[in-house]
């Protein structure tokens, strides 16, 4: 398997948008844990009836869960030319596991402020039918509820995207996901992107690593 690339970041740092954007460059298929574990709860599954207790809390789902989705995962042959991680891993253990079964050439970490955290996740809702991801604030919709890249008025917004569970959701990441911060420095793999600019504006700064 060829080398793959972690996306790190606080919730609502724009990783999701980010990985877009670096699958475009890369070729390497994106992996969000999250997603994942939100298509596991949506279907019902055991895995989704486990996940949706921590997820609704605001924290992590367990280790060894999520070690086994990724395990899972990284069986498909599209995996092949290494993976772009988002989400994952959120814990050392994880990380850990991680290193036994997949290389890793680079951490991107992506850092956005606690308060802009809260402001950017609170007024965030996604097109039900293309997934284009809107902010009440920062990204309206043109036309007032209608998505501009495919005219659908079908919008979501995640269960956990309430202040109380965002917060939740940032006492997880400092507590159990920072410390991976200095877990990938030690190894020489993190490379550090300020991502309270634009989403172009931080493309950019993330582009300019692969040139
Ligand atoms: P995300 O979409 O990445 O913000 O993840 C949403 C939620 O899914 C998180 O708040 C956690 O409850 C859970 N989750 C996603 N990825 C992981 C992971 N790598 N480890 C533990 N929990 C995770």
């Amino acid at each position: 398997m060829d080398s793959s690339i972690v996306l790190f970041g606080p919730p609502g740092a724009g990783k999701g948008t980010q990985a877009g954007r670096i699958v475009e460059t890369t070729g390497k298929p994106q992996v969000s844990t999250g997603d994942m574990l939100r298509a596991a709860v949506a279907e019902g599954t055991e895995l989704g009836k486990i996940a949706k207790v921590h997820m609704e809390s605001g924290g992590l789902v367990p280790d060894e869960v999520i070690i086994g989705l990724i395990k899972e995962r990284i069986k498909d042959s599209d995996a092949e030319g290494g993976l772009l991680f988002d989400g994952f891993p959120r814990t050392i253990p994880q990380a850990e596991a991680l290193e036994k079964i997949a290389p890793v050439s680079m951490v991107i970490a992506i850092y956005v402020n606690d308060e802009s955290v809260v402001e950017r996740i609170c007024g965030r809702f996604t097109c039900a039918a293309c997934g284009e991801v809107y902010h009440d604030v920062f990204r309206p919709c043109l036309v007032e509820s209608v998505c501009d890249s495919c005219g659908s008025s079908d919008f979501t917004r995640r269960a956990d995207d309430s202040e109380e569970t965002v917060r939740a959701r940032l006492s997880a990441y400092h507590e159990q996901t920072s410390p991976l911060e200095s877990w990938y420095d030690a190894k020489g793999l993190l490379h550090r992107i300020d991502g309270n600019h634009g989403i172009d504006d931080v493309a950019l700064s993330i582009a300019n690593l692969f040139v």
